[in-house]
């Protein structure tokens, strides 16, 4: 995404339908066009909640966006669409407690948004522009924000066998995110499932939803013999979304996931788009 971008939003309302990949619960979510300054925003019963870093109130396997009683889990896959096509204002009407699965890739996603379109807003979209690095690390994970000309994000990914340690250079645009990061899915361990289910979450997980690995290798065919860092972009474009503004940096992402990504983007949200403290 070179240059500064426009607000946009959908050309019209569609509407997506289908289980949670954790409660198992069916859902349907209506996304309807809204007006320049409306920002993204989670409409859950009467509470409107926007998708932005201080509204995340969980990071555990997915991010949940909530307040008070009300709240969502699962936003990235839908909100990395959103992203990765610049639409910067939209209602999203949820009933039910998690955004739909689908395949657990944002393919379908990316194919509605193709057939409605995206209208752009004529005015500017909020961007931040790093003028210095950032550094974020927790443990061995590590995000590094550079000034850059354009959203690039180099992503190191490194999984117990047999995953093992992947790498993706990816410059963003809306057609190389549809052709190279969307059809990428959900990931996770065989030995794992029982443990998660016990826990409560991926009731709703299945083959048909993510892309499982025992311990000779994917149960599945690949999609790309790196389809598993292609995921981690998917989601970490899904959890800057929520810095409510387009990002123009170099994103540098070592092992990070849900829970440094939120750190990152509450971090240069404040800083940068809300004036509040310093990074
Ligand atoms: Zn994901």
């Amino acid at each position: 995404m070179r240059g500064r971008m426009n607000r946009r939003t959908l050309s019209s309302e569609l509407t997506i339908a289908g289980i949670g990949l954790h409660s198992g619960v069916e859902a349907t979510v209506v996304l309807r066009p809204a007006v320049a300054g409306t920002g993204l925003v989670f409409e859950l019963g009467d509470e409107h909640v926007p998708a932005t870093a201080e509204n995340v109130v969980e990071t555990s396997r997915a991010t949940v966006i909530g307040r008070g009683a009300a709240s969502v889990s699962t936003v990235e896959h839908l909100l990395s669409a959103l992203y990765a096509f610049g639409v910067s204002d939209l209602h999203i009407n949820v009933h039910g407690p998690e955004i739909p699965v689908l395949d657990g890739s944002a393919r379908e996603y990316v194919a509605l948004l193709e057939q409605v379109g995206v209208r752009d807003l004529g005015e500017p979209a909020p961007t931040i522009v790093p003028s210095t690095a950032h550094f974020f690390a927790d443990g061995d994970r590590l995000v590094v924000i550079l000034p850059a000309d354009a959203l690039r994000i180099r992503f190191v990914a490194d999984f117990p066998a047999p995953i093992g340690a992947q790498y993706l250079d990816f410059l963003c645009d809306a057609q190389r995110y549809a052709g190279e990061i969307a059809a990428a899915r959900t990931f996770g361990y065989l030995a794992e499932v029982e443990a998660l289910k016990a826990r409560g979450l991926a009731l709703g997980g299945s083959l048909d939803n993510a892309l499982v690995f025992d311990a000779d290798g994917p149960m599945q065919p690949l999609q790309w013999p790196n389809e598993v860092v292609r995921h981690k972009i998917l989601d970490l474009l899904g959890d800057f979304a929520l810095l409510g503004a387009r990002l123009q940096a170099q994103v540098i992402a070592v092992k990070s996931g849900h829970a440094l990504h939120s750190r990152v983007t509450k971090a240069l949200r404040d800083h940068y788009v809300l004036g509040v403290g310093s990074i």
